[in-house]
């Protein structure tokens, strides 16, 4: 299948485009976050992640003023699933500080003991460190001894109800045996399915021709988050503590004393913690360094598998004293270890032409097994990125998930000239030479402009790839929002299924073109007003789907041999739930506001802020053409948000007559063209700076920064001095704090309602 790493093709970004960046990069952090704690399926590696993640937290950093209440980095992160019953922790549930390299954590170690010096002078502190077991976090309450709920972590103050699935995990005791049983007492610890098990469980599924879970991690996940308790009860689970939350009647004084306290009452307890109490800082610091080379050298040889390690103060009250951010404790710290490298063969380089029509070189390898996940793909970006890598065709290569959001080839294993003489080579080793046609429609590539790396397709109109690329972009988040294409269905909209992937190293290869060959085709599809043709033609659309067979043992296995099977419609000639969901989104999407319509025609550099600015500044899509159709771009100097390059690339796109055919067979379909609530709109918010924070009932984030926008007030992430008012719905935090101490305004969702009919007479009054 195609991966990302085809199409991941960031735009350069301009820098006065630092909120769209931001923005983005927010959106992809929340993405990945819902695909892994609400799927249990993360498109990307960990590592991956937290490049992602830390890169969120720096621009923050370097940018606080662009901090929005409800980034990412605000909060513990996991969503609560509509499939669970949500319930409220006793005390709130963190997450962990993390560190990635061994220096990062020296700096927090220092800065952390010179605060316990200050904190306690006479008293040395004792450290725990313990393995980061990479399950997930559960919370079980026990009142009187009894085990009365487990919840997920969630977002930290709400979790999912799984007690029925908990009960079936035969190392967690129904009751707590032994003396001294308080009233009430709340256990942490990590749900995880052990290595082993996990192996024979993968070769069973994979066996029944299921597909196997990508790691132990999501296998415990989607293991214990299942609707039918007798599901989690066949899926070999364990658990460890690592904590504690709200007790009654129980006098605990540190973390160690607890796990001891814990272990009695028959709660299980990780073997590979240890208790240091150290004479001094550094000697306190080597035994962290020395548990931390012990565990990475034992780390496969552990029950379960783990990302790193965790340090923690043991005391107590050293623990109170020092607190929590608004998502993680102050008194520990979790450091991760390096990614893995794995060796593969390099089959092939092909190029993949993305959205803009970049052309960009990939790595097709034999697939393998690389921290966690089977990767057969990466991207080369470009020319000079593969000849800096010294990679050829045929070579053994070291392949890494590094803290990229893709997989990395690290370069070849050996020099090549050493490959061929200890044999391992067959000798066809093959250069990679970049085509000067654009593999997709056979157009001669170029760059952009003079000195460019970067070599583009420049038909963008008729490119099959640059279609795939748009279509699958009009579903986005960002754009229309439609949840039924993705990157699956843009590629057999707009590809057929390419050659047999017995012949192509068992990778499906689609080429355009499919069905849909033009963007204005898009709504064509939609449930009313569809096109007949186009839909039967669907019904015709066959990818390849590998063949299984019967080994000897009965078992189910792939057998090399593939045939073509029809995609949006079933075997009975029917169109897929899929397909209908598909249809019936389509038809939805023509309602949504105009930002998003501006987003879903892949202009150049217009991403969500870009598009909202526009849309309440013109109102009319009519109206942005008529500025950009009178070809200057100081037509939009006016519009706040909207610098010189963007201005340009409107200019450019609007002068396109194929754009402009996109433009209007959407609008023929009854897409919409203008906000009229916007023209209408009083700017009852005129000059008001407003932050919005917490869960509102009846707006989302985005429809309330939409009704500000439209008001002409300005909606900001932090609160400073400057803001007018703070809206607070449920679950408001430390921004709610941080207002009523500068002695904001804060409304409710009631007076933010009034706020927007009537201004601010009307909401204070
Ligand atoms: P985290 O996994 O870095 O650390 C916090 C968690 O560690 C705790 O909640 C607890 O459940 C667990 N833990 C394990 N052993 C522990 C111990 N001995 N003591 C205390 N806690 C222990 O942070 P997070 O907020 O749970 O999740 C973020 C991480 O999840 C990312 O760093 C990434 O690895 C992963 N993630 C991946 C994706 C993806 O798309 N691949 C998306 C979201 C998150």
């Amino acid at each position: 299948m195609t991966s990302s790493a085809e199409h991941h093709e960031p735009d350069v970004i301009p820098d006065s485009e630092l909120r769209e960046h931001y923005e983005q990069l927010i959106s992809q952090v929340r993405r990945h976050r819902t695909a892994y704690y609400q799927h249990d399926e993360p498109e990307i590696s960990d590592a991956a992640y937290d490049k992602l993640y830390r890169e969120l937290e720096d621009l923050e950093a370097m940018h606080p003023e662009i901090v929005a209440n409800d980034s990412p980095t605000q909060d513990v992160g996991g969503d609560v699933s509509a499939a669970f019953t949500p319930v409220e922790h006793l005390n709130q549930m963190y997450s962990l500080e993390d560190v990635f390299s061994l220096q990062e954590l020296t700096t927090w170690f220092t800065r952390t003991e010179t605060s316990l010096h200050t904190i306690r002078p006479d008293m040395r502190p004792a450290w725990l460190a313990e393995v980061k077991i990479d399950g997930l976090a559960i919370a079980l309450v026990y009142r009187h001894g009894v085990l009365e709920r487990a919840a997920t972590r969630g977002d930290g103050t709400v979790g999912e109800d799984v007690t029925h699935n908990v009960r079936t995990i035969k190392d967690i005791p129904q009751r707590l045996r032994g003396d001294n049983i308080p009233e009430l007492v709340e256990v942490r610890g990590e749900i995880f399915m052990p290595s082993q098990a996990f192996r024979e469980f993968n070769q069973q599924r994979a066996e029944s021709g299921l597909a196997p879970f990508a790691n132990p991690r999501n296998a415990a996940a989607g293991s214990l988050r299942q609707k039918d308790p007798a599901l989690t009860a066949q899926r070999p689970l364990s658990m460890f503590v690592h904590g504690i939350g709200a007790r009654e009647g129980l006098e605990l004084t540190s973390q160690y004393e607890t796990y001891q306290q814990l272990g009695e009452w028959g709660l299980p307890i990780s073997p590979y913690t240890t208790f240091f109490s150290a004479e001094s800082a550094e000697a306190a610091h080597q035994d962290v360094l020395d548990y931390i080379a012990q565990y990475g050298d034992q780390r496969h040889e552990l029950v379960h598998d783990i990302d790193g390690i965790v340090v923690k103060i043991d005391d107590f009250d050293l623990q109170r004293q020092l607190g929590y951010t608004s998502r993680t404790p102050r008194w520990a710290v979790a450091y991760k270890y390096p990614p893995e490298e794995v060796h593969t063969q390099l089959l092939d380089i092909r190029v993949n032409v993305g959205r803009t029509g970049r052309v960009t070189p990939y790595a097709v390898m034999a697939p393998v097994v690389v921290a966690g996940s089977t990767v057969s793909m990466a991207t080369l970006h470009n020319q000079d990125v593969v000849t800096a890598k010294n990679v050829k065709i045929g070579d053994t290569v070291v392949l890494r998930k590094a803290g990229d959001v893709i997989p990395e080839i690290v370069g070849p294993v050996l020099p090549i000239r050493e490959q061929i003489q200890s044999g391992e080579r067959d000798g066809e080793i093959r250069d990679f030479q970049m085509p000067s046609e654009c593999p997709s429609c056979g157009e001669p590539l170029a760059p952009a402009k003079e000195g460019d790396v970067d070599l583009r397709c420049l038909n963008a109109e008729k490119c099959p790839a640059q279609l795939t690329g748009r279509i699958e972009h009009a579903g986005s988040r960002g754009a229309f929002d439609i949840e039924a294409l993705g990157e699956e269905a843009a590629i057999w909209l707009t590809n057929g299924p390419g050659p047999d992937p017995a012949h192509n190293h068992g990778h499906v290869h689609p080429q355009g073109p499919g069905v849909l060959t033009s963007d204005a085709q898009l709504f064509d599809l939609a449930e009313t007003n569809g096109d007949p043709d186009l839909k039967a033609a669907l019904g015709e659309v066959k990818v390849w789907r590998e063949k299984r067979v019967k080994d000897k043992d009965g078992h189910l296995v792939p057998s090399g041999t593939w045939q073509l099977q029809p995609y949006f419609y079933n075997q009975r000639g029917e169109p897929t739930a899929n397909t209908k969901k598909l249809f019936a989104e389509l038809d939805k999407a023509k309602e949504q506001p105009l930002w998003r319509v501006l987003v879903a025609l892949s202009i150049r550099y217009v991403g969500p802020t870009a598009a909202r600015a526009l849309a309440v500044a013109f109102g009319s899509l009519p109206a942005i053409r008529k500025a950009a159709q009178s070809g200057d771009p100081e037509a939009f100097a006016h519009v706040d948000g909207i610098g010189p390059t963007i201005a340009e690339a409107l200019v450019e796109f609007f002068s396109e007559p194929w754009r402009l055919k996109v433009i209007d067979a959407w609008a023929a379909r009854g897409v919409r063209t203008e906000d009229e609530r916007n023209q209408a709109m009083t700017k009852t918010l005129a000059g008001l700076t407003l932050v919005v924070t917490g869960t509102l009932e009846e707006f989302s984030r985005d429809s309330a920064k939409e009704a500000i926008l439209a008001r002409g007030g300005k909606a900001t992430g932090s609160v400073s001095k400057k803001t007018d008012y703070l809206i607070a719905g449920a679950n408001a935090g430390s921004k709610l704090d941080k207002a009523e101490s500068l002695g904001i305004t804060v409304l409710d969702e009631a007076g933010f309602q009034r706020l927007l009919e009537q201004g601010p007479d009307g909401a204070e009054g």
